[in-house]
């Protein structure tokens, strides 16, 4: 098993998902009492938000690749960001590290790939949504996602950073997330959901929707273990 390298914080809310995630999934690929063997580098979500916010990804880059090279430093084999959005500004990290980057819309693409799914809506922040950066990554493996309507991508955009990042889950919201996509399913003819946040599997899971659901951190965390643990199988 490598040391896997994560970059969190981003929210920590959903960094301690990919902790428990990876440690529970060596354990079910290597049984009795192996866990992850894991570097986290946890940053503080507040100054990084704010940047978002006002665009200044240059700074948040920087940031970004300067976590990357601690990691690597400290023995990382690959390096794992916990959060899509900030993919926006993955060539910050890989221009400044050696080691594989695990990135989460190819991780994502191959599964949708994999499914039946064709046309999955996207939900994530507005920046994810609206950009290119993510959307155009899933189109170069041939995957079309759609986007809800601006009203929609404003309520998801808002619950993410007002509530799911700090860890209220509020069945209000549940609620306005099925609505969307049973809307974006009836008339735009989305055939799955991309958890495309790695805060929303907090809110709506696979039981909520009869449509495939691919939560990216789930699947994050399964191309890492995958990554990690090399051939290695399922425990018995
Ligand atoms: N964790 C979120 C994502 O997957 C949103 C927080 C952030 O902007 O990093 O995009």
């Amino acid at each position: 098993m490598t040391t896997i390298g994560l970059i969190g914080g981003m929210s920590w809310e959903s960094t301690s998902v990919y902790y428990r995630l990876l440690n529970e999934g060596v354990r079910a690929r290597r049984g009795g009492l192996h866990s992850a063997d894991i570097l986290l580098h946890s940053l503080d979500f507040s100054p990084i938000a704010e940047m978002q916010a006002k665009g200044d990804w240059d700074a948040a880059g920087g940031m970004l690749a300067e976590s990357a090279r601690r990691l690597e430093r400290a023995g990382a084999s690959c390096i794992v960001l916990c959060t899509n959005t900030m993919h926006k500004l993955t060539e910050w990290i890989t221009g400044a590290t050696n080691v594989p980057f695990l990135h989460l819309a190819d991780v994502t693409a191959q599964a949708i790939r994999a499914s039946a799914s064709r046309r999955p809506l996207l939900l994530a922040t507005r920046f994810t949504m609206e950009q290119a950066f993510y959307r155009d990554r899933l189109a170069a493996h041939g995957v079309e996602a759609v986007v809800p309507g601006e009203a929609e991508r404003a309520d998801v955009h808002r619950i993410i950073y007002e509530e799911l990042c700090r860890g209220e889950i509020r069945p209000a919201s549940k609620a306005r997330h099925l609505a969307i996509i049973a809307a974006a399913a009836a008339s735009q003819g989305a055939d799955g959901v991309i958890l495309g946040c790695t805060e929303i599997g907090l809110l709506i899971s696979h039981a909520d929707t009869a449509l495939p659901v691919f939560d990216t951190t789930a699947l994050h965390v399964e191309a890492a273990l995958d990554f990690a643990l090399g051939a290695e199988r399922a425990a018995a």
